[in-house]
């Protein structure tokens, strides 16, 4: 079985990579730094499994605040 993981919540890019790839199920990190809709997903059926991550929440901020024209790109800001 195919499994999608991420650090953060899904893009929604990432979202039709998902449904595309008929994945039925993906791992998230975290979703506290990214605001996303996970009810396309659940939706088709996908199963979402966030861990809320200490690491993956600490991960975020560190990389926002040295990279923040590649987080404003990422997120289309
Ligand atoms: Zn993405």
């Amino acid at each position: 079985m195919r499994f999608a993981y991420y650090t953060l919540r899904h893009c929604s890019m990432c979202t039709s990579t998902i449904l595309l790839s008929g994945i039925p199920r993906a791992v998230i990190g975290e979703n506290q730094t990214f605001m996303g809709s996970d009810s396309l997903l659940r939706e088709h059926g996908v199963e979402l499994d966030v861990r809320q991550d200490k690491q993956c929440i600490g991960l975020m901020p560190q990389f926002i605040k040295q990279s923040p024209e590649l987080w404003n790109e990422d997120i289309g800001e």
